[in-house]
């Protein structure tokens, strides 16, 4: 441009007014809006609740999962890419959660803790220019999703995909999997028969796995697979780590293992577009749970998207304002997160139906750290002013009950175990421990003490 000093020559800001475009009534609307800043009375405080924590005890053992990926390109022509994706589940005893300074962590006490607490997985997907003798890149994704998933952990996670797919935990029901896309044929599969493996396509015969229902085969062409697998992996991954810790706990034999933890997932409780085809097997599982009386504390934390912007507009108006005021809640209703946040009064399906196993929540936990959380109602409800109050949130007041001690003072708004679960994930390479197995037999002998050391 041939222009400098920010402004177009022989004109200024207030000249707008001779374009055309700003009589119309929708455009000065625009610019009102644009000018004017967030004020008090814009807030919605009826959403707003205090939280009290007296007679509430904080959960024991916490477990949080994140994961991380990466595209990596050749040089030569044409350049070969892949993506590489890590996961990281970590598993904490509150008590040596609490002897960590959250603002000057000491360095060797989080080696520690992050060298014999965490399980690590990892796997690469050939994205493009990548040719092998066995066979195409659509068909070498499908083995490696499903050869990744069941070789770690001595098959921890893939018996764990065959758990909600087929719907494990009540004994007396002996669920198909859910239906899917056949990768051979594309047409509709009812879903394999009860606690297979692979079975064949009735329709053309091909062969195809569990793995296969997850949907990864309808993201990719025969040549070439986008970015997106791997972070759709990832997803898949966190959620089939997370469900580990909560399978084992669920069946283990001393029922009050499973209601003193907490289960946190970085970023929201969401599988997105085809990867969706989990989500009603979790909620009912969630849901069962809840009519077990059995309650099962799980929160997924979001660090970035509408929520977290809208948020952090409104949160310098709620209180706690002043440092040892308590703690304030915000659960939003579908018709809020419509309103207020989407801001599209006229979505045409109910918010969250397919994708979404978690309500959005807003904590404010002292006058700078606020966060944007998801958790778990059991089945779905429809209802536009749903979740009604606090006893929808599955556990919430124990959840709450805990959160101040995690507050990570070292980054803003974050929970220390993901921090902790994130850099096990950002690791090149970390020793591959069996800590699972560790965890429940340590429980077992301490007689319901779970600190691994
Ligand atoms: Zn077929």
């Amino acid at each position: 441009m041939a222009y400098s000093g920010g402004k177009l020559p022989y004109e200024t800001a207030s000249k707008l007014g001779h374009l055309n475009v700003v009589q119309s009534e929708w455009v000065r609307s625009l610019i009102k809006d644009f000018e004017a800043s967030k004020t008090e009375l814009d807030i919605d405080s009826t959403i707003w609740t205090e939280f009290s924590d007296e007679h509430i005890k904080p959960l024991r053992n916490i477990w949080a999962v994140d994961g991380s990926y990466v595209k990596v390109a050749s040089d030569n022509f044409p350049p070969r890419e892949v993506a590489f994706v890590k996961t990281a589940l970590m598993v904490l005893d509150k008590a040596r959660i609490d002897k960590v300074d959250k603002k000057y962590p000491h360095p060797l006490i989080l080696q520690d803790i992050m060298s014999d607490s965490g399980i690590f997985h990892a796997t690469v997907f050939p994205l493009k220019n990548i040719r092998t003798k066995v066979g195409s890149n659509y068909t070498k994704v499908r083995h490696i999703v499903r050869d990744s998933i069941k070789i770690d952990s001595e098959g921890s996670f893939y018996e764990t995909l065959k758990w909600l797919a087929y719907m494990k935990w009540d004994p007396k029901q002996k669920n198909p999997s859910p239906s899917f896309t056949c990768p051979h044929c594309h047409k509709e599969i009812p879903g394999l028969s009860y606690d297979l493996d692979e079975d064949e396509c009735p329709k053309c015969n091909g062969t195809v796995f569990l793995t296969d229902m997850i949907g990864f085969h309808l993201d990719m062409s025969e040549d070439s697979a986008p970015e997106s697998i791997a972070s759709a992996y990832m997803s898949i991954m966190e959620h089939l780590m997370l469900f580990t810790a909560i399978r084992l706990s669920w069946h283990h034999t001393d029922k009050n293992l499973l209601n003193e933890s907490l289960f946190i997932k970085d970023g929201p409780l969401t599988l997105r577009g085809q990867y969706s085809k989990l989500v009603p097997n979790i909620r009912a599982f969630l849901e069962y749970a809840k009519k077990q009386g059995r309650s099962i504390h799980i929160i997924g934390q979001e660090k970035n998207g509408v929520f977290v912007d809208h948020l952090s507009t409104l949160a310098r108006f709620v209180s706690p304002k002043e440092k040892g005021e308590k703690l304030n809640y915000a659960i939003l209703s579908h018709e809020y997160v419509r309103r207020e946040v989407y801001r599209a009064p006229e979505l045409t399906n109910p918010y969250g139906r397919k994708t979404n196993w978690g309500e959005k929540v807003y904590v404010k936990l002292d006058p700078k750290t606020y966060i944007v959380l998801n958790v778990p109602t059991g089945e779905y409800n429809e209802d536009d002013t749903f979740p009604y109050n606090i006893n929808d949130l599955i556990g919430f007041e124990r959840i709450l009950a805990t959160l101040p001690g995690l507050i990570s003072h070292k980054h803003e708004g974050a929970l220390f175990p993901i921090g902790l679960a994130n850099a096990i994930a950002s690791m090149s390479s970390y020793p591959s421990a069996k800590i699972l197995q560790r965890f429940f037999e340590e429980y077992d002998k301490k007689g319901g003490s779970c600190s691994i050391k």
